[in-house]
């Protein structure tokens, strides 16, 4: 067993359904901690369209400092109905996302991971065919979150006449370094696989991409390193999910895959993530948002919260055993026939000894099993 540790957390309840899933997580840890022998300190603050409410703003600075001296960041999701809500009549640095961005400049967060798992009792959730989900997959997807097209120079101007628009779209060897490590390392606590996706048939920034990517592989010779074409890689991840372990690959490239491997999951209530800088420290949420149209009502999925919460302890804090102890009481709820509203089978296809619970029930029945 690892020795005693004091996690010091910083959790971001936001807007919507935020508070109620962040509870479950909370409640999830604190039996981690007793059963493990750790301690925990949670300290709250506001971020999004609570923050704007209570401060004016939607990121304080003494919400920033208070994140930056945690060990790491639990967070909810922030934002409200982007039709009605009065948040989104302010500017748009003053809107509840503006935050969020802030934060994650702030903390340097250059790393983003999504898992792709499908757990077997969803497989009626998955879009593809059953010969082609077989045993189930359960890929990593990292995805560089500060460079490449969405932060280079852009321009839209008239040239002879006709309106041209310019992105440019710019690596240094230092930034893809950074996450190529990353990716290693995460590979490492893996199946020691990494899959590095680029255009290196046509880009400049994918070539250098691919150099510095082989020269990272050198320091981890127990990994396997293959490159694949990023259009490859869109078809292979429906053709074929099983061959992936972590898939590491730039900005824009990595929101499109992420996207479409957590599609081939089933719902959005199920998908943890991460973002990290170059220490242990990471912020963890779930990827979906705030989900206005049921926030109050008791009924959200606090699964992938819960799910970031096991995330954190195995990057942040190297808690694997915690990890792998909280990753399979989920495993066990839905294997014991206990889901949510949005993981529940069709009507058609509902099957004796599943039953419908609520966001704090599932939470009590995920604790219970660590
Ligand atoms: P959403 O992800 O909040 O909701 C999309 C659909 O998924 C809704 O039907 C919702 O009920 C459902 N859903 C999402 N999470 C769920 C959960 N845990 N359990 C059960 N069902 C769940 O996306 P949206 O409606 O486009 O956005 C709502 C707000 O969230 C917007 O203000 C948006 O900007 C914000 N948002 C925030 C984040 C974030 O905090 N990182 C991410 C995405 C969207």
């Amino acid at each position: 067993m690892n020795s005693r540790m004091n996690l010091n957390i910083v959790c971001i309840p936001g807007d919507g359904i935020g508070p109620e899933i962040v509870a479950e997580a909370k409640k999830v840890l604190d039996k981690v901690a007793v059963k493990f022998g750790h301690s925990i300190s949670y300290k709250d603050i506001l971020m999004g369209g609570a923050s704007i409410d209570a401060c004016g703003e939607p990121l304080t600075d003494e919400a920033i400092a208070a994140a930056k001296a945690a060990d790491a960041v639990l967070m909810g999701s922030i934002g409200g109905n982007t039709s009605t809500s009065p948040w989104y009549q302010l500017p748009p640095h003053l809107r509840p996302e503006a935050g969020l961005l802030k934060l994650r400049k702030e903390l340097n967060l250059f790393a983003n991971l999504r898992p792709a798992y499908l757990y077997k009792e969803l497989r009626e959730a998955c879009p593809l065919r059953e010969d082609i989900i077989g045993g189930g997959f359960d890929m990593m997807i990292m995805r560089e979150l500060t460079g490449g097209l969405y932060f280079g120079e852009r321009s839209t101007r008239t040239m002879n006449g006709v309106v041209t628009a310019v992105d440019t779209l710019t690596y240094t060897e230092n930034e893809i370094r950074r996450i190529a490590i990353k990716g290693f390392d995460i590979a490492m606590k893996r199946r020691k696989k990494v899959t590095s996706v680029d255009k290196a048939n046509v880009l400049d920034s994918s070539r250098l991409w691919r150099k510095v990517v082989e020269e990272v592989a050198l320091d981890y010779p127990e990994v396997t390193l293959e490159h694949m074409l990023v259009d490859n890689c869109a078809m292979q991840l429906v053709k074929d999910p099983k061959q992936f372990d972590v898939i590491l690959t730039e900005n824009m490239f990595g929101d499109i895959l992420s996207d479409e491997a957590s599609m081939v999951t089933g719902s959005i209530g199920m998908l943890s993530s991460a973002s990290l800088n170059d220490t242990k420290f990471g912020l963890y949420e779930p990827s979906g948002g705030s989900a206005p149209d049921i926030a109050g009502k008791g009924i959200a999925n606090p699964i992938a919260t819960i799910l970031s919460a096991a995330m954190m302890l195995r990057y942040s804090f190297d808690l694997d055993e915690e990890a792998d102890a909280v990753e399979s009481a989920v495993r066990k709820v839905l294997e014991d026939g206990f889901r949510t509203i949005d993981i529940m089978p069709q009507e058609e296809s509902r099957r004796a000894g599943v039953s419908q619970v609520g966001t704090a029930m599932m939470g009590d029945l995920i604790s219970n099993r660590i």
